[in-house]
Order: C-alpha cells, then structure tokens, then sequence
C-alpha cells in the first residue's frame, strides 16, 4: 500500500479572470482556506494576473503557479514567457504539457520534457500532465500512450521526483463533466508509478506525487481522494469556484 503524501490541490484557472478579477478570486480563497492545514494548495492564474495574485496571497497558506512557460530563458520567442520571469513573480510551481497545450498548440512531448529541464533550472516545481484520449482508451491503448508520454517527457530527463509532480489527466475527462472512476484513475496511477519505480528506483520515487484531474469537483473529491494512489487533484473549471474551498477541505476516511 503506498505511504500518503501531503496532498497537493492546484487550481488551474486556465483563461479567465482579468487581472481586477483575479484579486477578488484570490482574496476570497485566502479568507476561506486561512485556517486549512496539512494540504498544499496552489493555484494558477493566467499570466495578467501573476503579479496581483502574487500580492494577495504573500505570506498564506497558497501557493502561485503558472500555467506554462517557454524553455528558454530570453530571446527572441515573441509573446512568450521565460521561467525565470515566473520565479520573480514568486512562482513556486508550473503545469506543463496540459493537454489543452499539446491539443491546441501543438506541443509535444519533446518539447514538454524540454520545459521540465528549464523548470527545473529556474527552481520552479513542475506539474508535468499525461493523459490518454478516448479513442486511445476505447481502442484498449491508454496505458501505452501513458508510458510513451511518461518516457518521453519525463524520463529523458531528470530524477528530480522530490520536485516534479505527474498530473494523470484523461483528455476525455477535462471540461467534460465526466471524471474518471475512482478506481479507473487509481488504477492508472498505480501504473505511473509503477513506470517510475521501475526506471529509477523507489528510493528516487517515493516523494513523488501523481495528482488526478478531470472534471473534479466538491461533489466527486472525497472519493478520487480515498484512494490511496491519488496524491492530490488539478482542479481547472471548479477552481474558480467556491467549490474549490470544500474541494481542499476534502474528506477521506480515517
Ligand atoms: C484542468 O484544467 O486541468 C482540468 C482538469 O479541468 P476540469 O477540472 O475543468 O476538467
């Protein structure tokens, strides 16, 4: 049975709220989650509203992440943002390879293990998100395309597994209303985990963290998180919601 790990729940705001916005969002989840404890919390605003959203929480128990991040660190990469912008903002995290990235933006895997490289540079704490389609899952391919994607964003790169969170987002699940099973998601985590073991060793993994996300929301969080392979959620359109405050205040049994 693996050991539980301090959960980690991370709100990806994704393309909403102006800057103005932002302040009154992140205010008010500062003023509801002030006395919430043993959970790590961070959530990701566009990049407008790093700098605001930064000010509002300073000093709390919330973390700032970003959304994504080019793998360079300046140059000519028009309408692009550096990781060591991020770090200035106080960013302590940022998702890569969300699978809205690779789906509309083209990135690849390849280019997501670059990011991680960079991320890992500039001291940010990735959030690396795999995931299978529905038609890679009807067609019985889901553990295949995890481990592709796994080997080629991940592996090529680091051991840096005390930093780097996994994200296991099944594409059909996000913005759809339709989680996976808890059981269907614990059983892919199960398999990540077991692809990092078995590439580096336990002793390199055991920090790790493999978070669930998918349309979780505060109706269906108790049971994604009972399971005892799901170390936390990304959490993206309940986020921006006062569900998001019942969402880190989730109940498992004892
Ligand atoms: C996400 O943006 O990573 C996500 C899981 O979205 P949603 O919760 O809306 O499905």
């Amino acid at each position: 049975m693996p050991v539980k790990k301090v959960p980690l729940i991370v709100g990806n705001w994704k393309m909403n709220k102006t800057p103005v916005e932002a302040r009154l969002l992140a205010q008010a989840m500062v003023r509801d989650l002030a006395d919430v404890d043993g959970v790590d919390v961070v959530i990701c605003p566009p990049f407008t509203a790093l700098p605001v959203v930064a000010e509002v929480i300073r000093n709390t128990n919330i973390m700032l992440g970003a959304q994504n991040m080019h793998y360079e660190k300046t140059g000519a990469y028009t309408g692009e943002v550096s990781p060591l912008f991020l770090k200035e903002l106080g960013c302590a995290y940022v998702l890569l390879g969300h699978s809205e990235r690779r789906q509309q933006f083209g990135e690849t895997d390849e280019v997501v293990s670059r990011k991680l490289k960079a991320a890992l540079d500039a001291g940010l704490a990735p959030i690396v998100c795999l995931g299978e389609t529905l038609a890679e899952r009807k067609k019985g391919d889901a553990f295949r395309r995890l481990k592709e994607q796994f080997r080629q964003s991940v592996v090529t790169v680091v051991k840096e597994f005390d930093t780097i969170t996994i994200a296991y987002e099944p594409v059909w699940a996000i913005g759809t209303g339709l989680n996976a099973e808890p059981e269907q998601a614990a059983e892919a985590h199960q398999f990540l985990r077991g692809l990092a073991d078995e590439e580096y060793g336990e002793l390199w993994t055991h920090n790790l963290r493999i978070l669930y996300g998918g349309s979780v929301t505060a109706a269906n969080v108790d049971e994604l998180l009972a399971q005892p392979q799901i170390d936390g959620v990304l959490v993206g359109g309940a986020s921006l919601k006062s569900d998001f405050v019942r969402i880190v205040r989730f109940q498992t049994p004892a």
